[in-house]
């Protein structure tokens, strides 16, 4: 249950009612909002001396409750990215988010940012902390891929998406970028999403491989109820018992999301295609259900990337797909940004 409160309910009737509900308190400028767990369907005694104060109470099914579209009254929520970019919301748009898989060196991520810079491609994301299946692989420059991302901001004016993989880095990540990507791996680690409700980025979290739609989402109730309001999620692609394919792309789940969530939906056809010969045909799919972005890897020499190297579009590539969803977001009333 979501409890909203005027600002000026005094503090310490304000704890106590709170305490008495087992609720999350979140404070917000126009209003105090207590979140229960969804089993609590009505107040009954535990309101009394602060009845005055109540404005609005909801009550749900199950534990989508913040980001429930029926919480907004349909409306969906607008997430802030950076000063100049945001997400989602009624706005018709979908927005280009893509880089390379990992920041490799200097040279690789520069040339990167200059060919999708000139692509008008307005959010940069690559990763510097990689959550790879192998302690053997390439594990990401670390803090030193961060930097280079920030250099790319200063230089080229993008909005900066990359991974935290756990806890250990996730106030670097909060620091360097403007929006902190959870990963499917990560999508259950608490510190992570504990410190990133804490965080005044956006964040990105990426339904877990072996996730349900209501994990997902109770993922983001995870940052939402820790008081930040900019949360997007990402369909990657899940395990079924497909192997032809790296996963199965969950395009049903997109359109739950859709109708039953507040939050701007993204995809993300690269990892769940894990070919690049698939990505350009999922990427126009996406766009035709309306989605609100797009998370595509794009290398500048593929097949020698460190990572995620069979699905990684080439440049030509990359201009031949940006081209090609123009006239399928046109035909369902959306723009690319
Ligand atoms: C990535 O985005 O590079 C990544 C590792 O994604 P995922 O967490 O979806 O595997
Ligand atoms: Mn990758």
């Amino acid at each position: 249950m979501i409890i909203h409160l005027r600002p000026d309910t005094p503090e310490d009737q304000l704890r106590a009612f709170g305490e008495r509900l087992g609720a999350i308190h979140i404070r917000q400028p126009e209003r105090h909002v207590l979140v229960t767990s969804s089993k609590r369907q009505a107040l009954n005694g535990e309101a009394e001396g602060v009845e005055d104060y109540i404005q609005e109470t909801f009550a749900f099914g199950d534990d989508r409750q913040l980001a429930a579209k029926t919480y907004t009254g349909g409306k969906m929520r607008r997430v802030a990215l950076s000063d100049s970019l945001a997400i989602g919301g009624d706005a018709m748009e979908t927005l280009m988010i893509t880089g390379p898989c990992a920041v490799e060196n200097a040279a690789q991520i520069e040339k990167a940012a200059a060919f999708l810079a000139e692509r008008g491609v307005k959010a940069l994301r690559a990763g510097a902390f990689k959550p790879r299946t192998s302690p053997y692989s390439f594990q990401g420059l670390g803090l030193d891929g961060l930097k280079l991302l920030a250099q790319m901001r200063e230089r080229y004016g993008f909005a900066i998406v990359t991974e935290v993989r756990d806890a250990t880095h996730v106030d670097a990540v909060i620091e360097y970028a403007d929006v902190v990507q959870i990963g499917t791996k990560a999508m259950y680690d608490q510190g992570v999403l504990r410190r990133c409700g804490k965080a005044n980025k956006a964040v990105l979290i990426k339904r877990g491989f072996g996730s349900t739609l209501q994990e997902c989402v109770q993922a983001a109730e995870f940052v939402l109820s820790g008081g930040n309001a900019n949360v997007v999620l990402c369909e990657r692609g899940i395990r079924t018992f497909e192997d032809k394919t790296r996963f199965t792309l969950d395009l049903c789940g997109v359109a739950w999301l859709k109708e039953y969530t507040n939050l701007p939906v993204v995809v993300d056809p690269s990892h769940a295609m894990g070919y690049r010969y698939g990505v350009p045909d999922l990427t126009r799919a996406a766009v035709a259900m309306g989605v609100d972005g797009l998370l595509i890897e794009t290398h500048p020499t593929p097949d020698q990337a460190w990572s995620d190297a069979a699905q990684q579009l080439d440049f030509d590539g990359f201009a031949a797909l940006q081209d090609s969803v123009q006239a399928v977001a046109s035909a369902v009333g959306r723009t690319m940004i």
